[in-house]
């Protein structure tokens, strides 16, 4: 089983994409049909996203082994805490390990609306770094990334306490990084030196999102904290009202911003691109 860890050692830029399973209602052919065409685009690896408490935990492991068997694309599965306990969380692992999936991303996810404080304030796992930490002691084969946010998670203080629990993250066991998307090239680089002066030496993917219609940065703000500098509001208000436009503008952005990235030397690109191939496509011709 490979470890994606080491392709951030191979001295290229590790080019990534996230993709999201159906919900659990939904039937999985479409999207499993969508993601085939990853498979000429050949990313160093797909990430797949779960929802919180593993509500779509199902469906996200068809997804996950049918990108590492059909596609033939190495695979990156995401796990949330927040609604699992201990023994909830050893099974959702077993069987991530009987689909060989064995590079996990370690997210901590967001208090679901339905979960009472009682069941919040008693959680087994507080933090990504105390899941990472027992993924660790009992999963030792399995490669663990993190999350990391240049914007600073919207729960910290302040930069330097959100760094340092970063270093935590890193520290029990989260051999690498994906950051949460932004927009704003430079606070990925403050972020990096902060990360340097704190002693945090795993490799990080910066995290894209091509803005493709004007709708999406709504969504998008909301539910990452990311700030929108002004260079993108004005494009959003000169080209937001046609799609096409717009579209060719959002992923120009893209575009600019990964190949700034790319002269800074940046570890990784993670592009979410959310089931759309062709984006990604369109994207990687301009920069890989
Ligand atoms: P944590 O690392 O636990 O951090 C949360 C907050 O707690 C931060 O403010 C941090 O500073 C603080 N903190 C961290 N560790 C400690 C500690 N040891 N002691 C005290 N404070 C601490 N959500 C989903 O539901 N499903 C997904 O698939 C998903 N994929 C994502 C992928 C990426 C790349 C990113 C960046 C985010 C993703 N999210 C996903 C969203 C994520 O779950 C939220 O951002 C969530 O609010 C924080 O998750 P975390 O793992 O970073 O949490």
């Amino acid at each position: 089983m490979s470890s994606i860890r080491d392709k951030y050692d191979t001295g290229k830029t590790v080019f990534s994409c996230e993709v999201f399973p159906p919900k659990k209602d939904k039937p999985i052919e479409p999207t499993m049909d969508k993601l085939k065409d990853f498979k000429d685009i050949a990313p160093d690896f797909l990430s797949v996203t779960y929802g919180a408490g593993g509500s779509n935990a199902g469906h996200a492991v068809e997804i996950a082994s049918f990108i590492r068997r059909d596609v033939g694309v190495d695979v990156l599965s995401h796990i949330t805490s927040v609604g699992f306990s201990r023994t909830k969380l050893d099974e959702g692992l077993k069987t991530f390990r009987e689909n060989k999936i064995e590079n996990v991303l370690a997210l901590r996810g967001d208090r679901p609306k339905t979960m009472t404080d009682d069941e919040y304030n008693s959680r087994d796992f507080f933090h990504a770094s105390d899941m990472a930490d027992f993924i660790r002691e009992n999963y030792p084969d399995f490669t663990i990334a993190g999350a990391c946010y240049p914007d600073k998670h919207f729960e910290a203080e302040d930069y330097d306490e959100d760094i340092a629990n970063l270093k935590k993250k890193v520290d029990n066991g989260c051999s690498f990084l994906i950051s949460q998307l932004f927009f704003d090239n430079e606070k990925f680089y403050l972020m990096q030196k902060l990360m340097e002066k704190a002693g945090i030496k795993a490799p990080v993917s910066a995290g894209i999102m091509p803005i493709t219609n004007a709708k999406m940065l709504g969504t998008t703000v909301t539910l990452s904290g990311t700030s929108v500098p002004k260079s993108l509001s004005d494009l959003i208000a000169r080209y937001g009202e046609n799609d096409d436009d717009m579209r060719k503008a959002g992923i120009e952005y893209a575009i600019n911003q990964i190949k700034d990235l790319l002269n800074h030397g940046a570890d990784g690109i993670h592009l979410y691109v959310m089931n759309k191939p062709e984006v990604a496509r369109e994207i990687f011709a301009n920069t890989r």
